[in-house]
């Protein structure tokens, strides 16, 4: 049964963000057209775009439209352009969003051959593996999202449902979709026990690949914590994922030996289709110290160093890139300015599968892109 469609009334009543249906974020391209979810996970993105209280799903338009505006998006370019599908306001599987399917296939018949995401933690079956592997063209990946936090005023639906979606949908030995363990978010003392740190390596075994990462502590989601009386896990907080040093020590030496763990989403992505990180992480070369060799092997022969020129040249066919400055460019990033949002930033690099980092934003060298809290020394 489909949900609920919005009068254009409501629609307009919704906060700004919530009514952009279509948003460019670093993993991709991302649809929302289906908004409201009632699992009530305390850090869900939902907090930052005034969407907390929805929590039953409803549409802002049908499925085709929505396709329809993903395809038709100034930033969309076919066979390219990641895309993620309900990454932001819904959770794609719940029993109510059949939506989630119609997308998939929508995509799927147009012949594309996109990376298509989606992130999940809620129960899958038999059937969603059967549905799923009728997909000949684009390229699925699952991205279960598991935490081990038993904490229910943090999660209260419980993490071992995602476990064993994935050990089902990752089960058929031959299969066209990919399955990834989406290990997060990882607090300190709240879910980083020698003993929560052993069950991800146990359930790794079965997805194929791993991708731990920490949490987005951002202002609306700190009011909730405090609001609630849930322990505050950070004194601060941050615009990027917070991943302290001495924590990324212990997941690196309790994956000692996986040959699949990764810091960064789209390089996990990546890697299960056997294609070099479409975010060209490859230039920050301390991401991929603990990368299989074969795909480093992979990321350097794709790896590139666009001129000041060809940046240009990609920006030119969007309107919003009429400022865009280049300051430098180097093997490891190009470093820009007067990009009036992030959006744009992600389409040049998507196109140029080379990372492109805004002057507002620098990226401190060893800390991978992630929020100062919890790292010691500046090694910039
Ligand atoms: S080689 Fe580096 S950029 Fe490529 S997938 Fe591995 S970690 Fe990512």
């Amino acid at each position: 049964m489909p949900v609920p469609l919005l009068s254009e009334d409501r629609i307009s009543q919704l906060p700004p963000r919530a009514q952009e249906v279509v948003e460019y974020r670093k993993s991709g391209l991302s649809l929302n057209h289906i908004q409201g979810c009632s699992l009530g996970c305390g850090y869900c993105i939902r907090h930052t775009y005034g969407l907390w209280d929805e929590n039953k799903p409803v549409a802002l338009m049908s499925d085709a439209q929505a396709v329809e505006q993903l395809v038709g998006h100034r930033y969309f370019q076919s066979h390219v352009t990641p895309i993620q599908v309900f990454n932001r306001a819904t959770e794609p599987f719940l029993p109510r969003v059949p939506h989630t399917f119609a997308v998939l296939e929508d995509l799927d018949e147009r012949e594309l051959t996109n990376h298509v995401l989606v992130i999940t933690r809620h129960q899958l079956n038999e059937d969603d593996i059967d549905r799923l592997d009728q997909l000949s063209h684009i390229k699925v990946t699952l991205l279960f999202t598991y935490s081990g936090i038993d904490d229910k005023r943090i999660e209260p639906y419980p993490s071992h449902v995602a476990a064993e979606s994935l050990k089902l949908m990752s089960s058929p030995r031959i299969r066209k979709y990919r399955t990834v363990l989406y290990w997060r978010p990882l607090v300190p003392g709240l879910n980083d026990t020698d003993e929560h740190l052993a069950a991800a390596h146990e359930l790794s075994k079965h997805a194929d690949a791993t991708v731990f990462t920490g949490l987005f502590y951002r202002d609306e989601i700190a009011a909730y914590y405090k609001a609630n009386k849930i322990p505050e896990p950070y004194q601060g907080t941050a615009r990027r994922k917070i991943v302290p040093e001495e924590l990324e020590a212990r997941v690196l030496e309790a994956f000692s030996n996986s040959a699949a763990l990764f810091r960064k989403t789209s390089c996990a992505v990546s890697y299960v289709h056997g294609l070099p990180d479409y975010n060209g992480h490859y230039g920050v070369r301390e991401l991929c110290d603990i990368c299989p060799l074969s795909q480093l092997e992979l990321c350097a022969g794709a790896h590139r160093t666009p001129t000041v020129e060809e940046l240009h040249q990609v920006a030119s066919v969007l309107p919003d890139t009429r400022t865009l400055k280049v300051i430098d460019i180097t093997d490891r990033a190009a470093l820009v300015s007067g990009l009036e949002s992030e959006q744009p930033r992600y389409f040049l690099q998507h196109t140029l599968g080379f990372q492109i980092h805004d002057e507002l934003h620098p990226h401190r060298e060893k800390r991978h892109g992630r929020a100062e809290i919890g790292w010691t020394e500046n090694l910039a």
